[in-house]
């Protein structure tokens, strides 16, 4: 570098406002500066369907996903904000904070519960199936389809009958 160009670049550093600020004094405007910021992984848990997807593709293991007892678990300090969670979640419901998770000398993981929905219970087959079968109400038949039901009743009686008779 020439020495004209040096004392420019001296001269001019003279007059400009200084590149960093005095932290933790001063805080600059993370939100606006730098939007995209990875910080830390938050969950709108409304909205999560506890999948489990986002544990799935965690390379840091720093997630689990336990859907029974409706709680989504995250280890902030094992996470390396890749942000993959995010990119894979089907329901959108994780984002990143531009806000770095909180130094501390204690590491706990964070939990957010949900209340799931119960699972349809199976049809249950045998005695206790029937006496569910027997609490239907009974559908109501025309006169029409009456008449038929009657007529094939008939029918197979009838034919019951001419095969004893053989
Ligand atoms: S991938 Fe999304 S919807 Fe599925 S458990 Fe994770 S946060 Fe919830
Ligand atoms: S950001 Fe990456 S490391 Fe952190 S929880 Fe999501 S997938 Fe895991």
């Amino acid at each position: 570098m020439g020495t004209f160009k040096l004392a420019k670049l001296t001269l001019g550093s003279l007059f400009k406002k200084p590149a960093t600020v005095r932290y933790p004094y001063e805080k600059r405007d993370i939100p606006t500066l730098f939007p995209d910021m990875r910080g830390h992984v938050v969950n709108d848990v409304e909205n999560c369907i506890m999948c489990g997807m986002c544990a799935r593709v965690c390379p840091a293991d720093a997630l689990t996903v336990d859907r029974k007892a409706g709680n989504w678990t995250i280890d902030p300090y094992r996470c390396i904000q890749c942000s993959s969670c995010v990119h894979e979640c089907p329901k959108k419901c994780l984002s990143m904070d531009v806000y770095n998770t909180e130094p501390t000398t204690r590491l706990t993981t964070v939990t957010m519960h949900k209340d799931m929905p119960a699972k349809p219970t199976k049809p249950v087959a045998g005695a206790a199936g029937a006496a569910g079968a027997a609490a239907k109400p009974k559908r109501e038949l025309t006169p029409e389809q009456q008449a038929r039901v009657e007529a094939a009743r008939k029918a197979a009686a009838a034919k019951k009958a001419a095969k004893a008779a053989e």
